[in-house]
């Protein structure tokens, strides 16, 4: 390790010239009930990039009445939506899909904007995205009910699913369009409507999914995009929780916020699909492919930057492989980190989010150096680049008095930890209140099973490095969250199973 650190490991800058060419699909305004919308007090904000703190463009701040507004436009546009047939539902999901694919560029150009994620992610991101529409298309006609043998000769059982009614829809900056997607494409496909409420930092990829929608033909009402600030949020919040209208809130974002939502929802007794942070384990044991754990290492924490609440968290690695796997590591990190603008070729990082964001990652990494972690690349802001750009760091030495220990990081920070057997690995990993995503990596199948069994984790990943899919239900344990998003579940989220008895069928 010593002669990688003598080395001087340094990181690739691209200077950004920051080339924003006019963005097709940008809108400056709210979708209320099928139409642009200001805010009732006319008040804006602006959304800027974060690569360079350069305004976009302003949306309209909205307030609790904005948002009462748009849901009573979802609440009159889910007497309709309800009674189409799924075949129409269907119909409209796979032409929204179809406008997304085509304007993927102008999209992903948007998301890069407001996110600072490199171009190449960002249409990475789009084309996920896309797969939910595409997947609930097919999965809305497929919410069948069952008709169960019923105990009396004279009487039918029926069960079948109805669509439980508004969704309050509140999401992150992390990937600004999947995460609507992934939740509108479901409570669609099930019979509901919606009040979107994106990220302050990232609504203007909300904004072109639901232009797009309205090009598609997705009635009026059905989805409703509210913008607000920072300092809107929980006022809009409120009412998105615990106005009647309201039937289930679907939230992605961190547990903080979640408990509070999930505070607000219980007075009404809502329905709740949580998505929350996780704290993810990257277990790696001797029999492991190495350089294919280090390949995928490599996607699992600096995908988004760190920023994904299923990026590795920890990396527990066992002590036979632990100096080839940190070796491998840098030298992976010191020639594929590219920091810079997200819009130059070749840049594999971009930015932190916003100031929060850069300020948490660099105070974690100072605490765990202050008490004896090791930088072997990184540990600092790249301040020639940009305020926000922090540089890809790997930290050993690390132990559990140390914030990166415990939590989750959100930024391009890998902290390796020596492990000697399966039992600490497990030990280790469990330890946190968070169960969303976990990774583990060897050969021997029979450990493969016994640990993935043993990891309290909604989703395990083995000898994989990214594992969410439209095909399968997404979500976490314990902290993590409640509910699943994708799969055929993830639009059984959105429904209500009714029983229905008929009796006297012998009359
Ligand atoms: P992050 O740290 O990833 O921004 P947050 O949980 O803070 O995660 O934010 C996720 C979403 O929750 C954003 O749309 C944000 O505006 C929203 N949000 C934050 N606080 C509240 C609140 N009190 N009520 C409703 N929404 C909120």
């Amino acid at each position: 390790m010593m002669d990688l650190l003598r080395a001087g490991l340094t990181h690739k800058y691209k200077v950004l010239v920051t080339g924003i060419r006019k963005m097709h699909l940008l809108k400056c305004q709210a979708y209320v009930d099928g139409r642009w919308v200001s805010a009732s007090n006319q008040s804006v904000f602006a959304v800027t990039n974060p690569a360079n703190d350069a305004e976009i463009t302003k949306v309209p701040d909205m307030e609790a009445k904005d948002a009462k507004d748009a849901l009573e436009a979802a609440s009159k546009a889910f007497e309709t939506w309800r009674n189409t047939t799924a075949k129409e539902r269907a119909s409209i999901l796979r032409k929204w899909f179809q406008l997304c694919q085509e304007n993927s560029v102008n999209l992903a150009e948007i998301v890069t904007a407001e996110s600072g994620k490199p171009l190449a992610e960002a249409k990475g991101e789009i084309a996920y995205g896309n797969s939910f529409l595409e997947w609930f298309a097919d999965t809305a006609r497929h919410l069948n009910g069952e008709i169960i043998p019923s105990p009396w000769p004279n009487k039918q059982v029926l069960v079948t699913r109805e669509p439980v009614g508004v969704v309050s829809v509140i999401t992150p900056w992390n990937f600004p369009f999947a995460m609507i997607t992934r939740k509108v494409a479901a409570l669609m496909a099930a019979g509901c409507t919606c009040v979107i409420k994106p990220s302050e930092d990232t609504p203007l990829a909300a904004l072109a999914a639901a232009e797009l929608a309205d090009q598609a033909g997705v009635p009026k009402g059905v989805i409703n995009v509210v913008t607000t600030s920072r300092k809107n949020a929980s006022a809009v919040g409120k009412v998105l929780c615990e106005d009647d209208i309201v039937s289930c809130i679907s939230f992605t974002g961190s547990t903080h916020v979640g408990k509070i939502l999930y505070g607000m929802a219980a007075k009404g007794v809502k329905r709740v699909s949580l998505e929350l942070g996780g704290n993810a384990p990257f277990i790696v044991m001797p029999s492991a492919d190495l350089n294919n754990a280090l390949d995928h290492a490599m996607n699992a924490k600096f995908r988004n930057n760190g920023q994904a609440c299923i990026a590795a968290n920890r990396f527990l690695i066992h002590e036979e492989v632990y100096n080839d796997f940190v070796r491998g590591f840098l030298e992976r990190i010191n020639k594929k980190c590219i920091m810079g603008d997200g819009t130059k070729e070749g840049v594999t990082c971009g930015p932190l989010v916003n100031d929060m964001q850069a300020k948490k990652v660099s105070s974690m990494v100072d605490d765990a150096i202050s008490k004896g972690a090791k930088a072997l690349i990184g540990g600092k802001f790249a301040s020639d680049i940009g305020n926000k750009f922090y540089e890809s760091t790997l930290l050993v030495d690390v132990s559990p008095d140390m914030q990166v220990y415990n939590e989750e990081i959100f930024g391009p920070v890998v902290s390796c930890i020596k492990i000697t057997s399966e039992e600490e690995a497990l030990k280790i990993s469990n330890s946190t209140r968070s169960g969303l995503a976990s990774y583990l990596f060897t050969k021997d199948l029979s450990q493969a099973f016994r640990m993935s069994q043993k990891l309290k984790f909604g989703m395990v990943a083995i000898n994989d490095g990214i594992l969410s899919t439209s095909e399968a239900p997404f979500g976490g344990v314990k902290e993590s969250g409640i509910g699943r998003e994708g799969g055929k579940h993830g639009a059984e989220e959105y429904t209500d199973l009714k029983y229905t008895l008929i009796s006297e069928l012998d009359k």
